[in-house]
């Protein structure tokens, strides 16, 4: 953890005491282990977190209190940081690609046993680091669906007419073979994993034995402004109403990578206007800092609230254009933000929602850079947020 972390029971008394000149970023412990709770307690299957997502120590630890006890990590630094803040937890290697050597010291130095391939020369790679006969290798499918922001597949993933192949030769490297698939990040249509599910069982149908782990992935949804998506219920529905057709061992387990549905409702960004030109906001954070994740394509804004002197402020909404603190033109959020008409330079914003792909990405772009992390503790309080639809 960020040994400078400092607690306030709210955003008011966090301003009233720091008067903050740079972004604060504040994490709701209650709320990272709510949502993990309901997560982890609704979908059908194993839930691994995936730390790309938000690796801020504290919460992974705040979603390993919540239950998250799987962790889908992508490279050792990232396998190192869970086995330090969550000792009990389980790391997975689940990228099919990795620096020479990174996979033998995720398996002797941190235990790990699931790894991943998407091409059979990466199994003489495996089979030199580690013994194969003591893991298990995931087979990762490309599958895609229109309704994920941004296709995963145009990256990763072998065609599923050529993931037979491949699982037996998983099968005689001596590891259990298993398989995995990413739909999406964002996807806002719970038909994306029927879909992806059912190419999975047309494929696992035409072999001669059985798997016990079938990994279906991250891409479930959170609500922005402008942006609604339906509610996580719907789409563990279709998860489960298509699992329930996949071909597995009687003691087989789906298994999902939740990266943004897990880290962004609890974290906030606090961040200060530094000018206002009309109705151009120019605040001390953007594009290359934590809304960076605005740049792709998707949502354009998050939920957000006005604060004077550390006081809540109200008043007639109007729109505004929000430019971050650089030289650089294109630091300029997507969509214009509904803020109260008479808000000037000295005022604090504090937008929601913003725990995924946001702290994690942050650069130091023209000198500005803030690792100001703190909790809010009080239970009455939470971040921006809209309601689900
Ligand atoms: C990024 C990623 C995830 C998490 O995606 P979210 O959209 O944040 O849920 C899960 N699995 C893999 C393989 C990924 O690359």
């Amino acid at each position: 953890m960020n040994p400078e972390t400092s607690s306030f029971a709210s955003v008011s008394e966090l301003l009233h005491t720091l008067n903050p000149r740079k972004p604060v970023y504040c994490v709701y412990p209650h709320v990272y282990e709510q949502t993990a709770r309901s997560f982890v307690g609704d979908f059908p299957g194993r839930v691994l977190y995936a730390v790309k997502a938000n690796d801020d120590p504290l919460i992974i630890r705040l979603l390993n209190q919540g239950g998250v006890e799987h962790f889908d990590c992508a490279s050792v630094p990232e396998i190192e940081l869970v086995r330090e803040n969550c000792p009990g937890a389980t790391c997975y290697f689940m990228i099919p690609v990795a620096l020479r050597g990174a996979a033998g010291e995720a398996f002797h130095d941190f235990d790990v046993r699931h790894f991943m391939v998407d091409d059979a020369s990466r199994l003489d790679a495996l089979a030199s680091e580690i013994p194969l006969e003591q893991a298990v290798v995931f087979a990762r499918m490309a599958v895609s669906h229109e309704s994920a922001m941004m296709d995963l597949s145009s990256k990763f993933g072998a065609p599923p007419a050529e993931i037979p192949a491949l699982l037996r030769k998983i099968v005689a490297t001596g590891a259990e073979p298993a398989l995995a698939f990413n739909v999406g990040t964002l996807v806002t249509d719970p038909g994306a994993y029927r879909h992806a599910i059912e190419t999975a069982a047309e494929v696992l149908n035409a072999l001669d034995f059985r798997l016990r782990l079938i990994d279906i992935g991250g891409g479930f949804p959170r609500s922005y402004p402008g942006f609604v998506s339906p509610p996580l219920e719907e789409f563990f529905s279709a998860v489960r109403e298509a699992a329930a057709g996949l071909p597995m061992q009687d003691e087989g387990e789906i298994m999902a990578e939740p990266g943004r549905a897990l880290s962004a409702p609890g974290l906030s960004a606090v961040v200060e206007v530094l000018l206002r030109k009309g109705r151009r906001l120019y605040l001390n954070d953007g594009m290359y800092g934590i809304f960076w994740e605005l740049r792709f394509e998707g949502h354009q804004r998050f939920p957000v609230r006005a604060y004077r002197k550390g006081e809540r402020l109200e008043g007639n909404p109007v729109s505004f254009r929000l430019f971050g603190p650089t030289c650089d033109a294109s630091d300029v959020m997507p969509g214009e933000v509904e803020l109260p008409s008479g808000i000037q330079a000295g005022d604090h914003l504090e937008f929601g929602n913003i725990g995924a792909y946001s702290l994690s990405g942050r650069t130091r772009f023209n000198g500005h850079y803030s690792d100001l992390i703190v909790e809010i503790t009080s239970s009455a309080e939470s971040p921006p947020k809209i309601e689900q639809a």
